[in-house]
């Protein structure tokens, strides 16, 4: 299939009123990303609006993480990557933070030793100068206490993040996210491994942070996917497959025979 441009996207930005679609969105073009010759992500194609709550599935080798590595400069690549029209290719990472553009990984990187309040503080301060950063005062700041409460932590302020739950980590990782003042996260499988309870508060999580942002969720789970997805995009052999509706992409018989063909096959 040829890539549509978004035409809904660009419909809901017409209709829009004034200052709510400003230019916080994230364009992909002709996004190239190969190792040693093997093409990983093979001229993507992408539209991303704040408030859309897009979902990125494909078979496992698809090229899902290395978009994401390309888009925050850990993966070199060819084409264009803009959000809020900044041009993140070829920036280094500090500066895709500063660009307001912030992932997260499969595995949490959170710093096990320190507290949940000291991992927030070092990712608060990562988004800003360093002037700012010796004014830090001892009181908690609202930008933290806010992320805290918007992830559910707030009880768990002072305990090492290495005693956290699989499902909390990544809750704090997204809130080291929101003190950075990400307004593009790209989250990298945030629910592999999590409890249906913690799913269901993490799909709950992201609704809330997605109103205002532009977010990329990478998914497998189907039923996950039906309950929180706003919109899909089926990456397959590194280029855009189908994208849709989460109706629309589950109908499209290139899907079933790649994706959902796949999943059933192997369960
Ligand atoms: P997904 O996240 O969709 O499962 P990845 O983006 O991790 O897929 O990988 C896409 C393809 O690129 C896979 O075939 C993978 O083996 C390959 N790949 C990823 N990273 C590297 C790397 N650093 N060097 C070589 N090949 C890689
Ligand atoms: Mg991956």
């Amino acid at each position: 299939m040829t890539p549509k441009p978004d035409l809904q996207a660009l419909e809901k930005a017409i209709a829009a009123p004034r200052g709510e679609f400003h230019r916080d969105y994230l364009q992909v073009k002709d996004l190239r990303v190969s190792f040693d010759g093997f093409v990983a992500v093979d001229g993507v194609d992408l539209v991303v609006t704040s408030g859309d709550l897009r979902f990125l599935i494909g078979p496992n080798g698809a090229g899902k993480t290395t978009l994401i590595d390309a888009i925050t400069g850990l993966a070199k690549a060819t084409g264009s990557a803009t959000f809020g029209g900044v041009e993140l290719l070829g920036m280094p990472s500090h500066k895709i933070v500063r660009a307001a553009v912030g992932r997260t990984f499969q595995t949490a990187s959170v710093i096990e030793e320190l507290s949940v309040l000291q991992n927030l503080d070092i990712a608060a301060g990562m988004g800003r100068k360093s002037r700012e950063l010796l004014r830090r005062r001892k009181i908690v700041p609202t930008e933290v206490e806010l992320a805290l409460e918007t992830i559910g932590l707030t009880g768990l302020v002072n305990a090492p993040a290495g005693v956290l739950a699989h499902g909390q980590k990544q809750w704090l990782e997204i809130g080291m996210l929101l003190v950075q003042d990400a307004r593009c996260l790209l989250l990298d499988e945030p629910v592999a491994g999590m409890s249906a309870i913690e799913r269901e508060q993490t799909g709950e999580l992201l609704k809330r942070i997605g109103e205002q942002r532009t977010v990329v969720v990478v998914e497998h789970d189907m039923e996950f996917l039906r309950n929180f997805a706003n919109s899909v995009t089926v990456l397959h052999q590194g280029k855009v497959l189908a994208e849709g509706t989460v109706a629309e992409v589950q109908a499209d018989p290139k899907v079933i025979e790649v994706y959902l063909g796949e999943t059933h096959a192997a369960a």
